[in-house]
């Protein structure tokens, strides 16, 4: 589902990114002049004046955004595009000897929520004794971002109650993954998707199948209270419970009139509860509906927890049997597609820009770098890898925190030299070739909370890149790592990049990149396009950020060599 084309190169990207500054900064003058002449001067058309270079990419931006509800469907999306620029899977749990050689495209997945790409460039050197100077071969120059944003998950229990039903409405629970601005939620279409295990049953053998599934329909809904239900103080104080005020409502509880009976797993004899506590349900209900539904046919009581509506919807979806169901991942998506926005169409609204934003350009990056012939003089491996959990402070098995980066390092060295000297002294000289970008969105200054920023570091939208530092180390950039990028930023010809630094009287975020250097020791810098909203259902950032990002990424890949190796470290 959401199957992407291929993306198409587009090479002249820097040019079109000037294009687009100078256009709109000469629609700004003119703007400004004409209402202070108030002359009659017409003014540019926003339509003539369009960005259009910048909304091709842009457009398939977009596509990759609601093609990702979820960051199972972000690392399939991903891996659609991946494949259609040749990179083969490489299986877990086999040795890499043999399998990864200089030229290749390979990549891997864990838990099926995080991804690993690399690409080999043609001329590592595969000798670990390394040439006449010693050289012991490549290193590793990595894009990382992060899959996740924070959403509502559907509860394990997925049934609210014995019953599922509360003052008529058939609700489902669910709980909230990560930092969101849950305010956003209310009132907004939402569907569900994410995975589901499927139990099948082919001949004699049963297995366990993963499933991707995607209801992109408005099946439910968080509703505000209505204003005339409020005090003046309580809309003053407005105050989201998460546990209370968050449930959304899937159906309502007139079922005959609306479902029928197709519905088989409704219990006809359920009370309409308009009790205010749902601590008083009467369990003697749930266990009478218990006996006729379908949990006969499933072993571990699971499916009797579950909301029966759901179970059914997701089987109509897949394809199955509501008993096959075995469990499933669910989290909650607006699907309002993304929009590009603004009188000259230099905005992308959209759900998660942070951080498919970064997840996009790096994967788009790393299928140019292949694409534009850039292997045939890489003496490195390009990769990017993308994790899950960072919204909730990466330490899983599949987070930042975890020992991914460091265990592939190892790995795909391992492999790639031929002989048998390779040791860890070898690794180590690796670890220290290399390099993280590590992205992951930025905070552009608010027009109506200017004074939230720092009054030296205020990135704007559509002003480039943003290099974030923290002397505290919640950022990993370093004078030399910041200045390693501003150089390959000015070799390419992109705008110099933005600065941001938090407030000292305000609390700083943190993201992948200390986590990434602390665990493996390879440096990093963090940076990331400018946006607003962030952690909003629904976000905002400047389509000539899209442009300039990739350019920068891929500048990263093609001339990280030759500018670190002039550096002192
Ligand atoms: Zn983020």
């Amino acid at each position: 589902m959401g199957r992407m084309r291929r993306l198409v190169t587009s090479s002249s990207f820097s040019l079109q990114c000037f294009w687009f500054l100078l256009c709109a900064a000469a629609s700004t003058v003119f703007v400004a002049h004409g209402l202070a002449a108030s002359s009659g001067t017409r003014l540019p058309s926003p339509m003539t004046a369009k960005t259009a270079d910048h909304l091709p990419l842009a457009k398939k931006a977009m596509e990759y955004f609601d093609a990702s509800p979820d960051p199972f469907h972000a690392v399939q999306t991903s891996i659609d595009l991946l494949e259609s620029a040749g990179f083969e899977e490489l299986a877990d749990g086999v040795s890499y000897k043999g399998k990864v050689v200089p030229g290749g495209k390979y990549y891997f997945t864990r838990n099926k929520s995080t991804l690993v790409a690399f690409a080999v460039g043609n001329k590592v050197v595969t000798n670990s004794d390394g040439g006449d100077d010693g050289d012991t071969g490549f290193g590793f120059k990595v894009i990382g971002g992060h899959t996740d944003s924070p959403n509502l998950k559907v509860k394990p229990r997925s049934k609210r109650g014995t019953t599922g039903v509360k003052a008529g409405s058939r609700q489902i629970g669910v709980e909230c993954y990560g930092g969101g601005l849950w305010h956003t939620w209310f009132d907004r279409d939402l569907g569900i998707s994410g995975r589901v295990l499927v139990r099948c049953n082919d001949d004699s053998t049963s297995s366990i199948q993963q499933r991707l599934v995607k209801l992109d329909r408005a099946i439910l809904r968080v509703p505000n209270l209505a204003i005339h239900l409020q005090t003046a103080k309580d809309r003053e104080a407005f105050k989201v419970n998460k546990e209370d005020h968050l449930s959304p409502i899937l159906a309502m509880e007139a079922k005959k009139s609306l479902t029928g009976a197709a519905v088989s797993n409704l219990d006809e004899k359920e009370d309409d509860e308009s009790d205010e506590d749902e601590d008083e349900d009467d369990d003697s209900d749930a266990d009478e509906s218990n006996s006729e539904n379908e949990t006969a046919v499933e072993e571990d009581g699971w499916t009797e927890y579950q909301e029966p509506l759901l179970l059914q919807l997701l089987s109509e979806e897949l394809g199955v049997d509501t008993s096959d169901i075995a469990d499933f991942e669910l989290n909650l998506f607006d699907i309002q597609k993304a929009n590009l926005g603004g009188a000259f169409s230099e905005f992308v609204h959209s759900a998660r820009l942070d951080n498919l934003a970064s997840c996009f350009l790096a994967v788009q990056a790393l299928v140019e770098h292949v694409n534009d012939g850039c292997l045939d003089d890489d003496e490195d491996i390009s990769m990017i890898v993308l994790y899950d959990h960072e919204e909730v402070g990466s330490t899983s098995a599949v987070g930042a925190a975890s020992p991914i980066m460091g265990e592939a390092v190892r790995r795909i060295s391992a492999a790639i030299h031929s002989d048998s000297n390779s040791n860890e002294d070898t690794l180590d000289a690796t670890l220290r070739k290399s390099f993280v970008l590590s992205v992951d969105q930025a905070h552009a200054v608010h027009p109506n909370y200017a004074a939230k920023h720092e009054i030296s570091h205020q990135p704007k939208m559509n002003e480039g890149m943003v290099i974030k530092r923290n002397s505290n180390q919640r950022y990993a950039t370093t004078a030399v790592t910041g200045f390693l990028i501003r150089e390959i930023a000015k070799r390419a010809g992109l705008p110099p990049v933005q600065e941001f630094i938090v407030r000292q009287d305000c609390g700083c975020g943190s993201t992948i990149g200390p986590l990434i250097s602390s665990a493996t020791g390879i440096r990093a810098i963090d940076m990331g396009c400018p946006q607003l909203s962030m952690h909003s259902i629904r976000e905002t950032m400047g389509v000539c950020d899209l442009t300039n990002g990739l350019a920068l990424f891929k500048a990263f890949l093609q001339h990280f060599r030759e500018v670190d190796s002039a550096v002192e470290q």
